[in-house]
């Protein structure tokens, strides 16, 4: 196998065919992550004595079909191996959160997610790096230490997805959950090249995830392209007694027939401000320029309400977090800071163990919610999210999608917003729209800056409106080649004898 993985629908047609073996492919994963992530540190767990078992049983299943003629009727992953965001519970491997709080937890069951993609025949490698409880756009706030670009090693990978961000273009696994609060999907996929899936508020179970903000918090995916984050969309989707906010709508199928003719794609002209990086607005004009080549009409649209987006995300996620951190207290999960009395055991755990970021939302969500600030803060910023989702609602009345840069800049240097979080949030200022409204959005690479690093754009799109997105974006994929570029570490890897 060359050093990129193929398409999801050509690893299962392979192991399908017998061309390829479950245990190849894991092996495949395990030599890469032991020659490339001592440098990436994309991955926090790596479960290779169960994933080798995994695929030994998924090798007699695909064997036993093969000889029966039953293969059609496999689970469509059987043998293919995933990696998982540390955010998500999975049975039997510890579950950290980025958090020295959490060290030593191990959940005693599995996200719904993981476990709809284990049904269908997954193999879960391991759990991947993040920001601690997903607060962060760069994984340098987590706890294990800073996960590095496949791209270029001395830049962040995005956050607070980035060690599934760098598993997937690192080319150490095929493809990997992530989970987008304000953007942890986007924004690393596209600092490292990859199609990136935030669903619809609800489209997808948070049963299993750890609770960021729990109005914001979605489930998502790390791709190569379209069409593998449509295929995995289509079995994650759908209703689950366990959440009561997942919704009972039909799941879009994994298919992505149809073209883009007389698709209407709006500009928000807000979204085109200045301070974005020339290169930035140069390749997602380009990439308009190829979806208006396909037949789609561009046309400019407002969404006036933009403007307060950040402070109302910086208001609503930290107050959500406070409220869902609380549960972190040295009894119910994980370790305990041994003290005299039960309340030193709540104040030293939670002060030993908590990182900075993460005390800083603390603090902030417990002000924004303190009684005489309540109505002033958090009841404001939820007045001014309706109307922001109102924009998106209004919008839609005239287009069918909306397109916008993913990140005002390209992968930024490990460091270069440590100390000043106010600019960490503004990489934030495209992708937490999305979030306050609820609505879909999908990141894919577009072309890449003078330093050869992958600039993304995202489309939105109405809510359940994935199949649109994933259709639209196939349609470019399949007239372009940038998501099919490879980071130099790839080539390095093939060098070195791999695969
Ligand atoms: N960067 C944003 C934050 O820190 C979004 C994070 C996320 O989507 N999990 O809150």
């Amino acid at each position: 196998m060359g050093s990129a993985f193929p398409s999801l629908a050509a690893l299962q047609t392979a192991l399908r065919q017998g061309e390829l073996s479950s245990a190849e492919l894991v092996e495949t994963c395990l030599r890469r992550i032991a020659s490339r992530d001592a440098t990436l540190r994309a991955f926090l767990w790596v479960d290779a004595a169960g994933a080798r078992r995994a695929a030994r049983e998924a090798d007699a299943r695909l064997e036993e079909a093969r000889r029966t003629g039953e293969t059609a009727s496999l689970p469509p992953l059987l043998g293919i191996p995933l990696a998982v965001k540390d955010v998500l519970a999975v049975k039997g491997m510890p579950a950290t959160a980025g958090s020295r709080i959490l060290e030593g937890f191990v959940p005693p069951y599995t996200a719904t997610a993981v476990e709809r993609l284990q049904t269908a025949g997954a193999i879960v490698l391991g759990k991947t790096n993040t920001d601690e409880f997903a607060m962060g756009s760069s994984t340098e706030n987590s706890a294990w230490g800073v996960t590095r670009n496949p791209w270029n090693p001395e830049r962040v990978p995005g956050g607070s997805s980035g060690g599934s961000a760098a598993a997937v273009a690192g080319g150490l696994v095929p493809a990997a959950l992530g989970t987008d609060t304000g953007g942890s999907v986007r924004q690393p996929a596209s600092y490292c090249g990859l199609t990136g899936l935030k669903p619809t508020y609800g489209r997808v179970s948070r049963y299993g995830l750890i609770a960021y903000g729990s109005s914001l918090d979605t489930v998502g995916v790390l791709s190569r392209s379209a069409e593998d984050a449509a295929l995995l969309l289509s079995l994650m989707a759908g209703r689950d007694r366990q959440d009561a906010t997942s919704a009972s709508l039909p799941v879009p199928a994994p298919r992505l027939e149809g073209d883009v003719r007389g698709l209407r794609i709006g500009l928000p002209r807000e979204y085109f401000i200045a301070g974005i990086q020339p290169e930035v607005r140069a390749a997602v004009s380009a990439a308009l320029e190829v979806f208006a080549s396909l037949g789609a009409d561009v046309v400019p649209v407002s969404l006036p309400h933009t403007e307060y987006a950040l402070p109302v995300y910086y208001l609503i996620a930290p107050a959500e977090a406070s409220a869902n951190l609380a549960r972190f207290d040295g009894v119910r999960y994980g370790v305990r800071e041994p003290a005299d009395t039960m309340w030193e055991v709540f104040t030293r755990t939670r002060g030993v163990r908590f990182g900075a970021e993460v005390k800083r939302r603390i603090m902030l969500g417990t002000y924004a919610l303190s009684a005489g600030y309540y109505e002033a803060y958090y009841g404001q910023a939820q007045k001014v999210r309706t109307l922001i989702r109102g924009d998106f609602e209004a919008a839609f009345t005239q287009v069918d999608l909306l397109a916008a840069p993913v990140a005002p800049t390209t992968a930024f240097r490990i460091g270069e917003h440590t100390a000043d979080p106010l600019a960490m949030y503004l990489e934030d200022i495209f992708t937490i729209t999305a979030n306050l409204a609820g609505i879909p959005a999908l990141a894919f690479p577009v072309g890449f800056d003078g330093q050869n690093l992958p600039i993304g754009m995202q489309l939105m799109g109405p809510h359940f409106g994935e199949a649109a997105l994933l259709r639209a974006a196939h349609a470019y994929q399949r007239a372009t080649d940038w998501h099919l570029r490879l980071p130099p570490l790839e080539d390095a890897g093939r060098e070195a004898g791999d695969g």
